[in-house]
Formats: C-alpha cells, structure tokens, sequence
C-alpha cells in the first residue's frame, strides 16, 4: 500500500496549549499509523496573511488594475508565486488528508488561517470556473477541522445561545473547503478545554487519537453536487433539483434547506 501523506495546517501561538496538545495527538497516531506527516506551523512560521502585490513575482498581467485571483492564477500557471505561497501548495499537493487545527475565533477560523486558505487555495490551482464542489481542482484530497472551543458544546445547538454549529462551519467547510473540492470529513470539536478537568481533556486527546487511526475510511460529510446547480442561469439549483426536492421532508443541505428542516 501507498504511504500516505498528511498535512496539518496549525494555527496557535502558544506551544503549551491544548491545540498544541491535539496537533501532537495527531502527529503521533498518523505516524505510528506510517503516515507520513507535514505540518505547517503558521505562527511559528511567521506565515504573513493578507494578501498583497507581493505574491507575485516579477511583472503583473494588469498593473493598472489589481485583480488578486486572476494574478495568482497566472503566476500559479507561470510559476511566479511567492516562496512561501509556492511552499504551501507544495506540501498541499502531496497531502492525502488536511487537518486544520485551530481554536475557534469569533466564530471562525483565526485570521492567521484565513490568511492561509486566502493565499493557498487560489484560483487554477484550488479551483476554476466552472471547476467548484464535486469537480474542484482539489478534489481526491480529505480535509477535517479539528477546533477546540471556550464555549461549551451545549451553546453550539439549534437551542443554544451561538445557535446550530452546522450553520457557523458552512462557510468554512462547504463555501471553502468543498468548493475546492475537499472531501470534508466531520469536525472534531474539542470544546471548552479550559473550563474541562484534567480527566475531561485526556478523554478529548485520545478520543482525537482514536478516531485518527481510521480516519481515511470515513464517509464524507453530504454536499450538493455541481450538477444539482444549472450554469446556465448563474449555477442556482436546476428546475429538476427543486422538483426532485418538492416532497422531501429535509432540505438539500444545510446551506441549501429550500426552506425545510435543517440535515445534519
Ligand atoms: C480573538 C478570539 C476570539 C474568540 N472567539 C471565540 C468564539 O467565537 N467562540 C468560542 O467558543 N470561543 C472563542 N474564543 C475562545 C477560544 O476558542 C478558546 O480560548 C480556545 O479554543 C481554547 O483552546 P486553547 O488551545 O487556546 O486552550 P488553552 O487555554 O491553551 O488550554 C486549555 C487547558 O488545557 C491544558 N492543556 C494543555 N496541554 C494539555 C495536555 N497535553 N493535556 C491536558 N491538558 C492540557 C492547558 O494547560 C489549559 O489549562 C476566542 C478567543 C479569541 C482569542
């Protein structure tokens, strides 16, 4: 059998904290596991986040007029990336599986990752139009948010104060990471590692370290397919899909609920 590569893509400043914890967790299992492991430490790699005229090297396609994708997609094309941005996508191409591990911030991902996926998943390299979703440029690849929280999980449901965390990961997990054509594998939520007692936080490492062992073999979270959306009219879902979905009791996905229930 092929050796199989992971990436993971960490995003804490402190090396004692209970991130660091997780992305060690990992590290561990996937190698015993005879993975070979990458890790981009963005922090520690003082890996810069906004994005700039500076990730292109030498002349722009149209330097009247800055149009971020359309000149990281020609120097993705003319190899005239930035080194660090070109050192990304490297380590991505080789990665079977991508961990994102990180503490959740406003609701997202820390700006550090933002960073990372703004300057890494560009245009013909991550996606194109109309290569999106199912038949985005990254497809074949597994990709899971491993997060820790400071509030406890109770407030992350339907009832809860912050509301379903179904909704607060759609952007991350399907208007990013599926839309480049991530298999997007359920979140690993490790929340409120503060406010746990010790027993409580072993149980979050090794039930991570436990679930890595198999981790390949799991089935990807749901997500419409291009298919269901029609390029002919700006890729809304197809007049076949809507009368295919009329009588379903559950809507399409969580972003696409066609005004139903919610799936989960
Ligand atoms: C700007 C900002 C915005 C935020 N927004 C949100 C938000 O929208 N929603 C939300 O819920 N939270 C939010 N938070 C809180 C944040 O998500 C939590 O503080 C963070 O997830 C906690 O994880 P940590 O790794 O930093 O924990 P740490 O504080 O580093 O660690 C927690 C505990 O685990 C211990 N620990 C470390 N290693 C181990 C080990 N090996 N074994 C056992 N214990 C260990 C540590 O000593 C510590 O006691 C926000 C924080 C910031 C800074």
């Amino acid at each position: 059998m092929n050796k199989k590569t992971a990436l993971i893509v960490y995003a804490h400043p402190e090396p004692k904290s209970f991130n660091s914890a997780l992305r060690d967790t990992a590290v561990k299992t996937l190698q015993a596991q005879r993975y070979n492991v990458l890790v981009s430490d963005l922090y520690a790699q003082h890996f810069q986040p906004v994005i700039s005229k500076t990730d292109i090297i030498g002349e722009l396609e149209d330097p009247k007029h800055f149009n971020y994708p359309n000149e990281v997609g020609a120097a993705y094309k003319n190899d005239s990336l930035c080194l660090d941005v070109k050192q990304e996508i490297q380590k991505l191409k080789l990665a079977d599986l991508v961990i994102f591990q990180f503490p959740m911030q406003w609701a997202s991902v820390p700006a550090i990752l933002k960073g990372w996926f703004e300057r890494v998943l560009i245009k013909d390299f991550a996606f194109s139009f109309p290569k999106m979703l199912d038949e985005g440029l990254i497809k074949g690849k597994k990709a899971v948010l491993s997060f820790t929280t400071g509030c406890p999980g109770g407030m992350f449901t339907p009832n809860g104060l912050l509301g379903d965390l179904n909704v607060i990961l759609w952007p991350i997990q399907y208007c990013t990471l599926r839309f480049c054509g991530f298999d997007v594998l359920k979140p690993q939520c490790s929340f409120s590692p503060t406010h746990a007692d010790d027993k409580q936080r072993e149980e979050m490492l090794n039930a991570w370290g436990t679930r890595l062992k198999n981790i390949l073999t799991e089935e990807p979270i749901m997500f419409p397919s291009l298919s269901n959306f029609d390029a002919q009219k700006w890729f809304v879902i197809s007049d076949n899909n809507v009368e295919e979905q009329k009588n379903k009791e559950v809507g399409l996905s969580v972003g696409h609920h066609l005004g139903k229930k919610m799936p989960l």
